[in-house]
């Protein structure tokens, strides 16, 4: 069957090729893939910075957002059925089963030797089908189809409310002001989140107002600030205290110019990979001095829960009803698998690209 492959760490090696179709085991699905989305984290693996194959394998079959259609299951499967349209968790549990791993929390694993789906030590689901263990299957109802691609991103988003939410039941915490710092897809998911719950949202980046991506926020109702003229260090004079931060660019700077934009029991999540080796140079003391009298919680936040793809789906649900369209309009290009050189590129206007890889109907 066709995948998409890349040999880790080597920049430029991504490439079309043939690879053995998986055999189905014991309690497996085999899923045939409709599409896969492409994120900052695929891009960061096809330049060389991040990846990991299979072991004893060169090479790693991409992508870890996805949907697709259950084709047959082992006999001893009945979680789901043929035609189930499905996405597929990213994370795997570690090898020796640590405390969080062995309770179901391998977004928490303890000893970093978890795996991850297209990303560290496991094939992703840039090919015609996969086979996987339904315990890591998230159904998905028909009427989400055209959008089900964008479920493990906004799975992404969901973990980081639900985060900031159970940190701050340290006291009583009602967020009234946020700001989502990066406007790409997944920025945008948390906006989404966020409106959903009745919060304020102030988006930033480095984008005039009237790019594709400022205009998805302000069709949230949130508000969109231009990033080269007008810096986060303005914010809190601008808008008044911030109740919570979220970090969507991977741009180290912005967590440091974010934590003193908070108001008293603020929090910032830091969502956004940073890749790079960069030195900063930053006011140390000032901002643990603020960090220690505002009470102040920074926390970094990687993958999802199984528990967040399904609150993923509830928000969906709620997003095409509150907000019709939008989900659609956050997928910008749709590119044929052949084309996967493409899919990679950046252009300007972008927002989320998806590789088609079957077409099919249940
Ligand atoms: C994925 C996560 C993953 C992370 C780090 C992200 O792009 O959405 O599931 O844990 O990359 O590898
Ligand atoms: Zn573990």
């Amino acid at each position: 069957m066709r995948a998409v492959v890349v040999q880790p760490l080597q920049a430029g090696s991504v490439r079309l090729a043939e690879v053995p179709p998986p055999v189905l085991q014991r309690g497996q699905a085999l899923v045939r893939v409709l599409e896969v989305g492409i994120d900052g984290t695929d891009r960061d693996i096809s330049m060389g910075e991040y990846g990991e194959a299979p072991p004893g394998r060169p090479t790693l079959v991409m992508a870890h957002e996805s949907v697709g259609i259950v084709e047959r299951v082992a006999e001893d499967v009945s979680a789901v059925a043929p035609g189930d349209l499905v996405v597929a968790t990213v994370r795997r549990p570690c090898a020796e089963r640590c405390p969080n791993c062995a309770a179901g929390e391998f977004d928490h694993c303890v000893t970093g030797h978890y795996l991850e789906r297209g990303i560290k030590g496991l094939d992703g689901y840039a090919s015609e089908c996969y086979a996987e263990d339904p315990a890591y299957l998230i159904g998905v109802p028909s009427s989400l189809r055209s959008v089900a691609v964008l479920l493990e991103p906004l799975s992404v988003a969901e973990k980081a409310l639900r985060e900031a939410f159970a940190i701050q039941a340290r006291m009583v915490w009602q967020p009234g002001l946020s700001v989502v710092a990066g406007a790409g897809s997944l920025g945008l998911l948390v906006a989404m989140a966020l409106r959903l719950r009745g919060v304020e949202v102030v988006m930033i980046d480095l984008l005039p107002e009237d790019h594709p991506k400022a205009r998805r926020a302000v069709e949230l109702g949130a508000r969109y600030v231009d990033g080269r003229t007008t810096g986060l260090s303005t914010f809190r004079q601008r808008f008044g205290p911030i109740d919570l931060v979220v970090e969507a660019t991977g741009d180290s700077r912005t967590v440091f110019e974010g934590l003193p934009i908070l108001g008293n029991n603020g929090i910032l999540v830091a969502l956004g990979l940073s890749t790079t080796a960069r030195a900063l140079t930053i006011p140390a003391d000032a901002i643990n001095l603020e960090r220690v009298l505002e009470n102040l919680t920074v926390v970094g936040c990687v993958n999802s829960h199984r528990r967040d793809f399904e609150q993923g789906l509830v928000d969906m649900g709620r997003a095409q009803e509150r907000f019709p369209g939008w989900l659609e309009r956050l997928i910008s290009r749709r590119v044929r698998l052949d084309e996967v050189a493409h899919a990679l590129e950046r252009r300007p206007d972008e927002i989320k690209v998806v590789l088609t890889i079957s077409v099919g109907a249940p």
